[in-house]
């Protein structure tokens, strides 16, 4: 039996899937937001929050900052760290379980319905409706949208999972004594060398560190081992690992396609991480954005193009992917000429800066890199 109709129902809380809520329920749509599990809830996530996506996102976030980074300490096999520096904040770390519950509360100011522990079993269309079934429901809107994560129940139901590659990540947060948390006050660190076709990363919370590794799902075997390397090399092997947990990064490849009838994909859902960085927050919160204005017009007139969102999310998401792939196979191909970029080519470190900040886009960058602008250029033509 059908239990309720909504105009929208969106199915997962993350970053997509909230910020949709929110923006939607600002304009006076009716949403209903469907989270899996009981709010708040862990995500395995380094919570690296680049400040372009923070700038997107419009509203004050700095009661769930845990730090601010404006340095990095670049590293090739542990050796010869560059301290790099901004003047302004690059990434902004937060704790995940903390920072969708947020997000999804900001939604709820705002007139969005949440239920959570939920889980979504399947979705199927029917007639001018949508409906979503959970273990003791069937509900049904006018548009259903998918945000459901790299797992996206969603996805699999329309048949859409193809076109899709896989990262691999694993995050840890180690307690470490003061002074040590002390040392990587607004630091972070990038290790670019002893993960095959990866890399490691050190993130500053406010009473721990966040470490982890990131590589192509085709290593993933290796995730464990090479994460427990890491951790010995910085000498953090013994400290307490309060959680560890792993997790797929989905991106997609040519040809993808982000909606589909009454549904539309967002996020990790429809493969929107950045396959060189790994980070998917800012394009979660994008998509939701460019959802926005095709889902309001869609529900004002009956004939009006979901494939509009198609369109959006190629112009300003998809274009960047592409240019990020072939950065990220010539940099898993050559990792120490990555390090060498960063490190060495102040101009490198600057597009980099503007990449976190938004004030570039991967488009921007031909022309930069200074000494390898040669390497650059040629990617570009790739
Ligand atoms: C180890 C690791 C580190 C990372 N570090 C960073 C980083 O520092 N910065 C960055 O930008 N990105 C990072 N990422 C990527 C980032 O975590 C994701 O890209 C981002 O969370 C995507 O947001 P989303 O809203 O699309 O999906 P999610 O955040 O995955 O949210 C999906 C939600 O849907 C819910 N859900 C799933 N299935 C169902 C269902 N059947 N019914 C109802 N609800 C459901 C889930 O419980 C979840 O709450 C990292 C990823 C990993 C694995």
């Amino acid at each position: 039996m059908v239990r309720r109709s909504d105009d929208v129902i969106i199915v997962g809380a993350g970053p997509a899937g909230a910020t949709l809520a929110y923006e939607l329920a600002k304009r006076g749509i009716g949403v209903l937001l469907l989270e899996k599990e009981k709010l708040p809830r862990h995500k395995c996530c380094a919570g690296g929050l680049t400040s372009k996506a923070v700038k997107l996102l419009g509203f004050d976030i700095s009661e769930v900052v845990e730090d601010v980074v404006y340095e990095i300490s670049i590293t090739f096999d542990l050796r010869n760290p560059y301290l790099r520096q901004h003047g302004q904040p690059l990434i902004y770390t937060v704790m995940r379980d903390v920072f969708d519950h947020f997000l999804v509360k900001k939604a709820q100011q705002r007139g969005a319905v949440l239920v959570d522990g939920q889980n979504v079993r399947r979705i199927q269309m029917s007639g001018d409706w949508v409906e979503v079934s959970t273990a003791d429901s069937i509900l049904r809107s006018r548009l259903v949208v998918g945000a459901d994560g790299a797992y996206s129940v969603v996805t699999r139901d329309l048949g859409m999972g193809r076109s899709m590659e896989y990262g691999a990540a694993i995050g840890s947060e180690i307690v470490v004594p003061e002074e040590e948390l002390a040392r990587w006050k607004s630091r972070a660190q990038m290790e670019l060398g002893c993960i095959p076709g990866g890399y490691a990363w050190v993130f500053p919370k406010r009473d721990h560190l966040s470490i982890g590794v990131a590589c192509p799902a085709s290593k993933a075997k290796h995730l464990n081992r090479l994460h427990q390397e890491f951790l010995n090399s910085l000498g953090t092997s013994d400290y307490t690992i309060s959680r560890s947990s792993s997790h797929f990064i989905p991106t997609c490849t040519k040809g993808r396609l982000v909606w589909h009838d009454k549904v539309l994909l967002l996020g990790d859902a429809a493969g929107l991480a950045d396959p060189l960085t790994g980070e998917g927050i800012h394009n979660a919160i994008l998509s939701a954005q460019l959802a926005v204005p095709v889902i309001e017009n869609s529900l004002a007139h009956a004939n009006a193009k979901l494939e509009d969102y198609q369109e959006a999310v190629e112009e300003k998401i998809m274009s960047e992917l592409r240019i990020a792939r072939v950065l990220s196979k010539f940099f898993i191909r050559f990792p120490h000429l990555a390090f060498g970029m960063l490190s060495r080519s102040d101009e490198t470190w600057r597009a980099g800066c503007g990449l976190m900040s938004g004030e570039l886009k991967y488009a921007d960058m031909k022309g930069t890199a200074g000494g390898f602008k040669g390497i650059v250029d040629r990617l570009f033509r790739t």
